[in-house]
């Protein structure tokens, strides 16, 4: 081992399992080979992070390889769409597998070789039992299996009949290839568990080549084999099957024999995580796909906004350990506010404006304050942002009748306009129906800047963008796609938890002109009403439509909740 890896004490089960390992020389050549092997069926959620973040972080930090490879043994769900999500996500994330991309797929012919000479040495029989009859003889947890009938049929006709399987000559789900293990075991898996099943589906990268398809358990312990990975980590659900696993890679001929391990899997309040309950949510049209902001999906935070490294941040928090747990959303959010308070850039952004009118301010004079881009960063770049007579507030930083502990605009009550002067609010317009239109108000010259010439003080702070030299955008908030922290619990249908308030258009909010820079990707942190960033679907089309990534804490929300109002 070298120096680095001897800097790092271990920091879960899995790293002290590889330092034991390449201590006592149990590792060929040294080199550790991980893998993450997603089913190209849908696109990766935060979930695949944490396996993602283990499989490649284990090999950078012992220096060994990790592979990318689909495990695409079930044709009729797997999509080339979904292929290329799955490279974008992992790239995104900042990993690289470099030439080690595999597929499942490319061992079809290995694993039908294997499967030939299983049957040969009178260890796999071709099944004519019903689905039905099948489940019947497997038995249960609590009896033991029985042996089906067509078990002991000769080797030769096991091989006949094979090929004709293989040839398309029967019609699917009328015969499986099985394994002769043991009807008897304790362990499901072991009862001579299927190793191919017909199906007449066009595979992505296969094509009508093959009608016959491994299964996950033959398939699987071989393809880590044949790629000589080391360490195959996958979550506890896969427990059960190590025993299979096991036996697949004892099979003659097999030289190379990898152990699995398993994890928990991440499971988050809040969420659904399953890929079958994501795709129902795209394909009912419940959001508007898989990157949808609001899904858990890693193409949907990234248009969401959160930042790789606030990813990675998160799941280095939640550790790799082996008993199942959930893990609190605020987590989540705490990770990525951490992680864009330092890198967003400060802009001023109105979501319900109201007009303040400086009644003394010169008509038509427009003039220019700094700000920094961000104030958590020493060299932080600045820019300009233009001040005029006419400004927009937030119509909350007003109040008519201010409440207790209230320390925004309401009249007599002097102010400061961030970075520019104190007002103070003297008169209200209203419109016919009593809604206030406009504020108007005096500012203090000698306050420029934000501070007072005789040094008195000011309590609160208030945002806002000049009339005529700001620009509309439309903002998008949204919150938890579900409204229970665990969807289904009370009727069995996560559906009937859905949040109707997830996401809500303002199709007018008021921003300050240097929001025209934005590029896809930047982070932001619109003052005040949270983290923003420029939505990567609808860039482009001369609208301007920003995601909310996460709000602030906002300490007035606070203690008016607090305070029941
Ligand atoms: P899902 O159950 O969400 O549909 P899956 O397990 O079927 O996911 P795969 O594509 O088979 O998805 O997963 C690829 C790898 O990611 C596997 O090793 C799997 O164990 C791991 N993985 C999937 N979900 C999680 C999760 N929630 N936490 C950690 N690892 C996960
Ligand atoms: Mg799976």
């Amino acid at each position: 081992m070298d120096e680095r890896v001897e800097a790092q004490a271990p920091s879960n089960f899995l790293e002290r399992i590889i330092e034991d390992d390449l201590a006592a020389g149990r590792v060929p050549n040294n080199m550790i080979v991980t893998r993450f092997p997603p089913e190209p069926n849908g696109y990766l959620h935060i979930g695949h992070i944490k396996s993602i973040c283990l499989n490649f972080g284990l090999a950078d930090k012992y220096q060994g390889r990790c592979h990318l490879r689909y495990d695409d043994t079930n044709p009729e769900k797997e999509e080339l769409e979904y292929i290329e999500s799955i490279k974008r996500d992992i790239q995104w994330l900042g990993f690289d597998w470099g030439e080690h991309e595999y597929y499942a797929s490319d061992y079809y012919d290995q694993l039908h070789q294997i499967a030939v000479r299983l049957i040969e040495e009178g260890l796999a029989f071709v099944d004519e039992l019903s689905a039905e009859e099948l489940k019947t003889y497997r038995g249960t947890l609590t009896e033991a299996g029985k042996d089906s009938p067509y078990r002991d049929r000769p080797i030769a006709e096991n091989l006949a009949l094979f090929e004709e399987m293989r040839q398309g000559r029967h019609p699917e789900g009328s015969m499986v290839l099985r394994a002769k293990i043991d009807m008897a075991s304790p362990n499901m898996n072991l009862r001579d568990p299927t190793l191919y099943r017909i199906k007449f589906a066009h595979h992505v990268r296969t094509g009508d080549k093959w009608c016959i398809y491994p299964m996950y358990d033959f398939t699987h312990p071989i393809s880590d084999a044949i790629e000589g990975i080391t360490h195959s980590i996958c979550t506890l659900e896969f427990e059960d099957h190590r025993p299979a696993y096991d036996w697949a890679t004892m099979i003659d001929g097999i030289d190379h024999a990898p152990r699995q391990y398993e994890f928990a899997r991440l499971n988050i309040n809040y969420m659904v995580m399953s890929k079958r309950r994501l795709l129902n949510l795209v394909k009912l049209g419940i959001v508007d796909g898989w990157d949808d902001p609001r899904m858990p999906t890693i193409s949907g935070i990234r248009r969401r906004g959160y930042s790789p490294e606030s990813m990675k941040d998160f799941v280095g928090r939640i550790g790799v350990a082996k008993s199942e747990s959930v893990v609190d959303y605020s987590l989540l959010e705490f990770c990525v506010r951490e992680d864009l308070n330092k890198r967003a850039k400060r802009l001023m952004v109105v979501l319900d404006p109201i007009k303040l009118i400086i009644d003394n301010y010169p008509e038509g004079k427009v003039e220019y304050f700094e700000a920094v881009d961000n104030p958590e960063d020493p060299e932080s770049p600045t820019h300009q942002v233009a001040f005029s007579r006419e400004l927009y507030i937030e119509a909350e930083d007003f109040s008519e009748h201010p409440p207790k502990g209230y320390h925004r605009l309401y009249i007599g009550n002097e102010v400061r306009l961030k970075y520019a002067y104190y007002v103070t609010p003297t008169s209200v317009e209203k419109d016919e129906t009593g809604a206030i239109i406009a504020v108007h108000c005096t500012y203090d010259p000698a306050s420029r800047g934000g501070t007072s010439e005789d040094g008195r003080r000011v309590r609160g702070t208030s945002h806002w963008v000049s009339v005529s030299e700001g620009v509309d955008i439309e903002a998008h908030l949204y919150d938890k796609l579900f409204a229970s922290e665990y969807p289904g619990e009370k009727t069995g249908n996560y559906l009937d938890d859905l949040n109707a308030d997830s996401h809500v258009v303002i199709p007018h909010a008021k921003a300050e002109a240097e929001i025209l820079k934005t590029q896809v990707g930047d982070y932001l942190q619109f003052i005040r009403n949270g983290y923003f960033c420029l939505d990567s679907k609808n860039a482009g089309e001369g609208k301007q439509v920003y995601n909310r990534t996460v709000t602030l804490r906002d300490s007035w929300a606070r203690m008016k909740q607090k305070m029941g109002i």
